[in-house]
């Protein structure tokens, strides 16, 4: 077919990737895995086209060819009988040779995302022909309920350990409300409406999110909001790390949840005025990334429980450690595992935490600037050498800060 620029003559292989046509409507390409049972006739039939189509698609010969189980079946849906998928994005027509990897890349997006954003399995083929969408940086929603005048996402899919900010405006008074799976959501005003960030860790599951906005006030209530978001798995290495018998203490479950625990109460405190502008700078002139956010950890060749939850920079005892932005400084003391601690509020329920330090140069209830310097690199706490290790939580979440030196929030 012309659509997938194919001719006839090749009989159905072993792992073969199927095109299924649609009937009438927009053509978004979209994947299906085949499942015990199948026949092409059935997936035909399910995706509202002919099995006549799917054979001219896919160059086949022969009418009722065997179907393997878990093969990965591209359909390009025009009747809307695929899963839903985003709306979003730029048209993109996939020429010769594209992959899902270049075509992403040119558009500076991960594949995983591409591939998300259009429905395919993160290692389908594309072939000539086909229809994608370029998610957006931004989506724009459209087609809102009653009394809903602007919604905007900072991207249209996300990401595992990537930060996401909302603005709603609403022509009904009152302050908005709203949740992202069981996380809670915090507006503060923002010219004529209200903004609000989200973390999302590096263990949030992947798959489809309800975004659920409501508001208003004893005037009346807005008609709820509910947006689909999809998560997808984020690309995180594994980190193996050797602990000596000194620091052996330190690696006790307990310990590490008490203090968790502890700076939970520090990390979610929620204050309403933004104190940052623009993007973060890094708190260290020169960064050499000794270990990057989200890695999984093992502990002296223990299981993988848990993630590493900021940036580690490795630098010289006694480097200076910069501000990365406006805010107030809200902790600075030792604890057991992090050693020397600062943490800075920054509002919106962003908080940056700089930990193992030798020395802090500032207390509680400082305001800095950025590019302040703040404290001293050091090894104190549960800490192999001197680096420094860069948290950034959103209400307690912790988020890769690599995004926040790349991209302005909110
Ligand atoms: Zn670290």
């Amino acid at each position: 077919m012309a659509i997938n620029n194919l001719a006839n003559g090749d009989l159905l292989q072993v792992g073969q990737e199927l095109i299924i046509p649609g009937g009438t409507g927009e053509a978004i390409a979209t994947a299906y895995t085949v499942a015990p049972g199948d026949t092409l006739a059935g997936i035909a039939a399910a995706f509202n086209t002919s099995s006549a189509d799917v054979v001219a698609t896919n160059r086949l010969i022969i009418d009722n060819p065997p179907l393997i189980v878990g093969q990965q079946v591209p359909i390009i849906s025009r009747s809307g009988s695929a899963a839903a998928r985003p709306v979003h994005g730029r048209p993109y027509l996939v020429e010769s040779g594209d992959t899902l990897l270049l075509v992403a890349a040119r558009n500076g997006i991960s594949p995983s995302e591409l591939a998300a954003a259009n429905g395919l399995a993160s290692d389908a083929y594309l072939f000539p022909g086909q229809r994608l969408r370029i998610p957006d940086e931004e989506a724009i929603y459209r087609d809102l309920p009653q009394g809903w005048v602007d919604v905007r996402l900072s991207a249209p899919i996300t990401t595992q350990g990537s930060t996401l900010s909302i603005f709603v405006e609403n022509l009904m008074p009152g302050t908005p409300a709203g949740r992202f799976g069981q996380q809670a959501l915090h507006f503060s005003p923002d010219g004529e409406g209200y903004v609000a960030l989200i973390g999302i860790d590096a263990f949030e599951e992947p798959g489809t999110y309800d975004l659920e906005i409501s508001g208003g006030d004893e005037r009346g209530l807005w008609a709820p909001l509910r947006i689909q978001l999809p998560l997808v798995e984020g690309a995180f290495d594994t980190q193996y790390i050797e602990v000596g018998e000194a620091l052996d203490g330190l690696l006790d479950p307990e310990m590490r949840a008490s203090e968790d625990e502890f700076l939970k109460t520090i990390y979610a405190d929620f204050s309403e005025d933004q104190r940052w502008e623009g993007i973060f700078q890094t708190p260290l002139t020169t960064t050499i990334v000794s270990a990057a956010y989200g890695g999984r950890r093992s502990y002296n060749g223990g299981p993988i429980e848990i993630y590493h939850t900021g940036i580690d920079y490795a630098a010289a005892e006694g480097t200076t450690v910069l501000a990365p932005a406006g805010g107030v400084v809200v902790f600075s003391a030792p604890l057991e595992l992090r050693g020397n601690v600062i943490i800075i509020d920054h509002g919106l329920g962003v908080m940056t935490g700089y930990y193992h330090l030798l020395e802090s140069l500032v207390k509680p209830g400082d305001n800095v600037t950025a590019g302040q310097p703040i404290g001293r690199v050091g090894s104190t706490g549960l800490s192999t050498g001197a680096h420094l290790h860069w948290d950034l939580r959103i209400m307690d979440i912790t988020v890769d800060p690599a995004l926040w030196t790349q991209q302005a929030f909110p």
